[in-house]
C-alpha cells in the first residue's frame, strides 16, 4: 500500500508563531518520521511586539516541559493577573478584567444575580472586591493560585508579560534541541505544482530549494504563501474595529512593575503599558481615520512617563482574518492568518489554539477536504468570537457623556452596528443576566462579566429563584465573601517581592 504520510513539514517564518509551532509540533510528533524544517530570514526580522499573554500560554509551555519560573527567567517576564482599563467607560473611571471568577454561586444560581439583588436593595458593591485575582492586582500583589481551592472565591489564574524576542529565542532553543532544522535565508520564490496549485517548494536566496509536503505559513502580515502565492483572500473587519495602526516603543523600567497590563483610552484609540523586569513596552493603538500619525505620536510621547529606549515604530494592520486559514497544503498561523488588534492579548493565544488544531486535524498527503473544512470552520468561528468580545469594549464606552473625553472616534465606536452574534449576547445579558456560550469561545462567562460590569451594562432582571430572598439578607453573606478575599490579599507578597524571590534571571 502507498505510504501517504506527510514526511516533510516546512514552517515559513521564525517569529513567535513559527518557533511556537516548531517547538510544539516537534514534541508532538517526536520519534516519528516527520522532518520539520523552519526557514526564517534574519535580514527581514520579526514584528518584535506581542508581550502580553493570557493564561493559556502557561499550559502551552508546560506541555513543552518548561516551568513558569524557567520561562519567566528566560524572558524577563512579570506576572499578569489581568488588564486594568482606564478611562474606557468614561474619563476617571477604571476597572480590572481579571483571569478568574467573581464570588460564589449559591443554590445553583450564578453569583452575579446575588450581587445585583444586593445592589437593587440599596447596597451597591464593587464586583472587583469579589475576585481574588482582581483584588490582588489592584493591591499590586501576587501569589500563585492555591492548588486545591477551598471554594470558588480563591479561584484565579495568571499569565505573563514577556519579552517577545526572548520568548521566540526560548522556543527556538526547545525546537532545535529536539531536532528542528533551521535555515536562515530569504525565500525568493514559491513554486506551485502545475496540476493542482499546491506548494511544491521554496527557492532561497542562497540558491537552495526546500521541498515540503505540508507548509505552515508564519511569515507575518504579508502571508508569503497563503496570500502572495495562493491568493486566498482577506476578510477585513475595519467597519467594526477602527484601529489599524500602532506606535510601539520600549522605555526604561522605573518603579515596581504592576501585576497587570495597563490599557488607557486615548483620543483615537488606546495606549498599552506592559511591565517587564528590565523595561516597559508601550504603544498607542489608533485609528488612522480619526488621527494623523504625527498627532498620535505626540499623544504617545506626552503620555509615557519614562525615558524612551528608541524611536517609536509605526506598525500598520488591517483588522480581519484570512478567508481560509488552510488552503491546499498551506496552513496560516500567527499574523499571516489574520489579526484583530492587540486589545485583550489574543494573538499569541490564537497561535496556541492554531497549533492544537493542526495536531488534531493533521492530514496525510490526500489532504481530505473534510479536514480542511473543519479547520477553516473552527478558525473562523473562534476568530469571530474574539472579534465580538473586542468590539464590546469599544461600543459600550460612554466617553461622549464625559467632559473633555468626547471625540469622533469614541462616538463612532458607539454607533457601530453590532454583529448579530454579539447583539444576541448583549441582549440576553441585559434582559436576564444570561451568558450565551457559542462553540470555540476563547473568553468564558467570567471575562464577559468583567467587561459588562466594567461598562455598567447590567441586567435589570434578577433570577426569579431569588424572589423569596430579602435583599438585606444578602448583605452579611456577601460581606463575608469580600472579607475572605481581603484577608488573602493582605497576606500576599508584593508583586516585586515575588519576582525578586523567584523570577530574576540567574
Ligand atoms: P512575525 O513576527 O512578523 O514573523 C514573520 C517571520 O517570517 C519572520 O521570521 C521573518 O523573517 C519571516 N519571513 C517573512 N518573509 C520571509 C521571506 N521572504 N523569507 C524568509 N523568511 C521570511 N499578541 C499578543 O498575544 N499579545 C500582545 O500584547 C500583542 N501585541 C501586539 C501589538 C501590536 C502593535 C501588533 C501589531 C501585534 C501584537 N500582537 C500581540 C501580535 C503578535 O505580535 C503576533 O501574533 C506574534 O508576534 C506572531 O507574529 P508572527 O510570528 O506571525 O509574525
Amino acid at each position: 500500500m502507498q505510504d501517504k504520510r506527510i514526511r516533510k513539514l516546512v514552517i515559513v517564518g521564525g517569529g513567535t508563531a513559527g518557533w511556537m509551532a516548531a517547538a510544539a509540533l516537534r514534541r508532538h510528533f517526536q520519534g516519528g518520521p516527520l522532518e520539520i524544517t523552519l526557514v526564517e530570514s534574519s535580514e527581514i526580522g520579526t514584528i518584535g511586539v506581542g508581550e502580553a499573554t493570557i493564561p493559556t500560554i502557561r499550559g502551552f509551555y508546560q506541555q513543552l516541559g518548561l516551568s513558569d519560573i524557567e520561562v519567566m527567567r528566560a524572558t524577563q517576564a512579570t506576572c499578569k493577573l489581568g488588564i486594568r482599563f482606564d478611562g474606557w467607560l468614561r474619563e476617571g473611571h477604571a476597572f480590572i478584567h481579571p483571569f478568574g471568577l467573581f464570588g460564589q454561586d449559591l443554590r445553583g444560581v450564578p453569583f452575579h444575580h446575588y450581587w445585583r439583588k444586593l445592589a437593587q436593595g440599596g447596597e451597591p458593591t464593587n464586583i472587583q472586591d469579589y475576585s481574588l485575582g482582581a483584588s490582588l492586582a489592584a493591591a499590586g500583589k501576587f501569589m500563585a493560585p492555591p492548588r486545591n481551592p477551598a471554594n470558588s472565591l480563591s479561584i484565579f489564574d495568571w499569565a505573563l508579560h514577556l519579552d517577545a524576542g526572548l520568548f521566540a529565542q526560548l522556543m527556538r532553543r526547545v525546537a532545535e534541541d529536539n531536532g528542528v532544522r533551521r535555515i536562515d535565508a530569504r525565500i525568493t520564490k514559491v513554486n506551485l505544482r502545475p496540476e493542482d496549485g499546491f506548494v511544491a517548494s521554496l527557492d532561497l536566496d542562497t540558491g537552495a530549494t526546500v521541498e515540503g509536503d505540508l507548509f505552515i505559513d508564519c511569515s507575518g502580515f504579508r502571508g508569503l504563501l497563503i496570500e502572495e502565492a495562493l491568493q486566498t483572500g482577506y476578510e477585513s473587519w475595519s467597519d467594526l474595529l477602527f484601529c489599524d495602526r500602532a506606535f510601539a516603543v520600549q522605555s526604561e523600567g522605573v518603579g515596581d512593575p504592576a501585576p497587570y497590563t495597563e490599557v488607557k483610552a486615548q483620543s483615537a484609540g488606546w495606549r498599552w503599558r506592559i511591565p517587564l523586569q528590565h523595561r516597559y513596552g508601550n504603544g498607542y493603538v489608533f485609528s488612522s481615520r480619526h488621527i494623523s500619525d504625527e498627532d498620535a505620536l505626540a499623544e504617545l510621547k506626552a503620555a509615557v512617563p519614562d525615558r524612551l529606549l528608541h524611536a517609536p515604530r509605526l506598525i500598520r494592520f488591517n483588522p480581519g482574518r484570512r478567508k481560509q486559514a488552510w488552503n491546499r497544503n498551506v496552513i496560516a498561523l500567527g499574523l499571516s492568518s489574520g489579526f484583530l488588534e492587540p486589545l485583550e492579548s489574543t494573538s499569541i493565544a490564537l497561535i496556541e489554539t492554531g497549533v492544537e488544531k493542526i495536531k488534531a486535524l493533521f492530514p496525510d498527503k490526500d489532504f481530505a477536504p473534510e479536514l480542511v473544512d473543519e479547520f477553516n470552520d473552527w478558525s473562523r468561528r473562534e476568530m469571530e468570537r474574539v472579534r465580538d468580545f473586542i468590539i464590546l469594549h469599544y461600543w459600550a464606552n460612554q466617553r461622549s457623556r464625559g467632559e473633555g473625553s468626547d471625540t469622533a472616534f469614541w462616538r463612532d465606536c458607539n454607533a457601530v452596528t453590532l454583529p448579530d452574534s454579539l447583539r444576541r449576547k448583549v441582549e440576553l445579558f441585559r434582559q436576564r443576566g444570561h451568558f450565551v456560550r457559542y462553540r470555540w469561545e476563547m473568553f468564558q462567562p467570567a471575562s464577559w462579566m468583567a467587561i459588562y460590569a466594567g461598562f455598567e451594562l447590567l441586567p435589570e432582571m434578577v433570577d426569579p429563584a431569588l424572589d423569596g430572598i430579602d435583599a438585606q439578607a444578602l448583605s452579611a453573606p456577601l460581606a463575608e465573601m469580600r472579607k475572605a478575599i481581603a484577608e488573602v490579599v493582605a497576606s500576599a507578597p508584593p508583586h516585586a517581592a515575588f519576582l525578586d524571590q523567584y523570577c530574576r534571571p540567574a
